[in-house]
This record gives C-alpha cells, sequence and structure tokens, in this order.
C-alpha cells in the first residue's frame, strides 16, 4: 500500500476521486511522515490494542495504527470519504470504518462490543470540537488506557498547564482530574493539507485508574472549578457568591479557606487540584 503520509500520494488520492475539503469540520490532513510516525510512537501501539481513531479522512493515520494494532475502529462523518477510505484501507482485515459523528455515537456501546478492553483513542482531532470529545470520553467513563492526539497548540498547552500560569484553567483541572497529561510534538501548520491557521501540538493523556484526589461530588467539584475562572481575575470568594446556582457566601467561602491555611483573597488561578476537591468536600 502506498504511504499516503507523502504530500503527492494524498493529493493523487484526492484529486482521482474529487474530493473537496468541508471547513466545517475541522479538515486539515497531515502530510508529514515524520509527525505521524510520533503519534504512532507515543502511543506506543501493540498487537493488544484496540485502538479508536477519531476522524481517519483518507486514512493515512488508520494504515499506520492497523499495521501495528490488533483492531482499529475508524469513526468519520463526512460521507464523502467513506469510499475513499474503502479504497485506501482495503488490505487492512482489522479495520472497522463506521460513517457517523463522534459526539452522536456510544462510544461505550463499541467498547462492550469487543469484550470490554480499555481503548487507546489516537487522532488528529477536528479542532471545532475538541473539549467535547477528549471531556465527552472521559465523562461519559469510556473505558480507556490513553488518548493521544493532535490538537490546536493553545488547548495541549491548557491541558498541560500548572497552577498560577496563564494557561492554568477550568481544562487544565478537568483533563488532570482524569489523566497525566504530556505533550510529545509540536507541529508546524505546514505538515497539513490545507494548512491551518493555528500551530498544533500532539498529546498524550495517560488515563488514571482513579482520580488522583478523592472528592464527595463530582458534579460540585466542576460546578466550583468552572465558576472560579468565570471571572479570572476575581478572588475566589467573590466568583463564588456570583454564581447564582452554587449560592456560597463570601463569609463560607472565607470559612473554608482560613481551614485549609489559604488566604481569604486567593484567586481560583493559584489553587491545585488537590486544593479544590478538598474545598468542595467541605461546602
Ligand atoms: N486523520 C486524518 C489525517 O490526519 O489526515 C484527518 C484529520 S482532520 C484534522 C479531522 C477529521 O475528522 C476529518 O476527516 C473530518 O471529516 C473528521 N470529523 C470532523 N468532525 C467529526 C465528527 N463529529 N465525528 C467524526 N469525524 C469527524
Amino acid at each position: 500500500m502506498a504511504n499516503l503520509g507523502i504530500p503527492q500520494n494524498t493529493i493523487e488520492v484526492l484529486q482521482r476521486h474529487h474530493f473537496n475539503f468541508q471547513k466545517k469540520y475541522g479538515q486539515n490532513f497531515l502530510i508529514d511522515t515524520r509527525v505521524l510516525d510520533k503519534i504512532i510512537r507515543a502511543a506506543e501501539i501493540t498487537e493488544e490494542d484496540c485502538v479508536l481513531e477519531i476522524g481517519p479522512g483518507i486514512g493515512t493515520m488508520t494504515q499506520c495504527l492497523a499495521e501495528r494494532a490488533g483492531e482499529v475502529v475508524a469513526v468519520e462523518i463526512d460521507r464523502n470519504l467513506i469510499p475513499i477510505l474503502e479504497e485506501t484501507l482495503a488490505d487492512y482485515r482489522n479495520v472497522t470504518v463506521i460513517h457517523g459523528d463522534i459526539l452522536k455515537i456510544e462510544v461505550r456501546e463499541l467498547v462492550r462490543e469487543r469484550g470490554d478492553r480499555p481503548l487507546k483513542v489516537v487522532a488528529n482531532l477536528p479542532y471545532y470540537i475538541t473539549t467535547p470529545i477528549i471531556m465527552g470520553l472521559f465523562e461519559g467513563h469510556v473505558p480507556l488506557k490513553s488518548i493521544t492526539v493532535m490538537v490546536q497548540k493553545e488547548v495541549a498547552a491548557r491541558m498541560q498547564a500548572s497552577p498560577g500560569t496563564k494557561d492554568y484553567g477550568a481544562l487544565s483541572l478537568a483533563v488532570q482530574y482524569y489523566a497525566k497529561p504530556e505533550i510529545v510534538a509540536n507541529v508546524p501548520p505546514n505538515c497539513f493539507i490545507p494548512r491551518p491557521g493555528v500551530g498544533s501540538a500532539v498529546i498524550r493523556l495517560d488515563k488514571y485508574e482513579k482520580p488522583p484526589v478523592e472528592v464527595k461530588d463530582e458534579e460540585k467539584l466542576f460546578a466550583v472549578i468552572r465558576a472560579s475562572f468565570n471571572q479570572r481575575r476575581k478572588t475566589l470568594a467573590n466568583s463564588l457568591e456570583n454564581e447564582p446556582r452554587l449560592s456560597i457566601s463570601k463569609k463560607r467561602t472565607a470559612e473554608i479557606l482560613e481551614s485549609m491555611g489559604l488566604p481569604p483573597a486567593v484567586r481560583g488561578e493559584a489553587l491545585t487540584l488537590e486544593q479544590f476537591a478538598a474545598f468542595s468536600s467541605l461546602l
């Protein structure tokens, strides 16, 4: 099978099928074999693995995954790509292509049908839905080993950010509650066709077997986190009092902060995941 990661081969397939890129689907196809290699190596795929690929495009990464994994399931929304995938993946018996929207498909059901083996997710994600895809997998309690994905560079930085930095926010805490993030490569726009208007990065999220902090009520923890970052420059006490769905008085916040040894005027951006967990449990 020809290596699709080489630009001429991708262009030849696209032209032969008269394929038109759909901006609304975030279609930026990878045309750099070194980057492909980095993603595949970072994901540490073995014959034991069942891989879920989100948005296979013309099947460039799918071919590499199929050569290493026991099984690959690829979910693609664009019906015009399905006949192309039938052609480019014809030689691979271990690939199932599903035509559908990853945000609507029951991924847990896919896992159940395959004997509940935890998945490795590998993808060059459509950037317009990066957060709903990743949080949907985590919050939907899909059995997972890891997620290795190409995302917008700024989003990767936010997922990996530590307290007190400019990138730290609700997304950092939500991701770090479920997984250990590691940015494995930065990828410039010229590695894609068409070129995206933003830089990209490959990030690996290693799923924890159980969250690194204990909380009585996950929903409350995330409600507190979201409210704390709604108005970044405000103190935690002000942000929480201003959130009608929580209605926590400034006095109550100050009491809890004091019991935790934190100053009353602390901002949400200074709190670690452990401190948010302790705070929400004390509420
Ligand atoms: N994997 C290919 C590659 O690396 O060359 C394509 C990556 S491209 C950035 C994103 C892919 O996701 C496109 O093929 C697009 O059609 C597909 N896609 C977009 N939204 C989707 C959705 N909701 N569900 C499934 N696939 C989607």
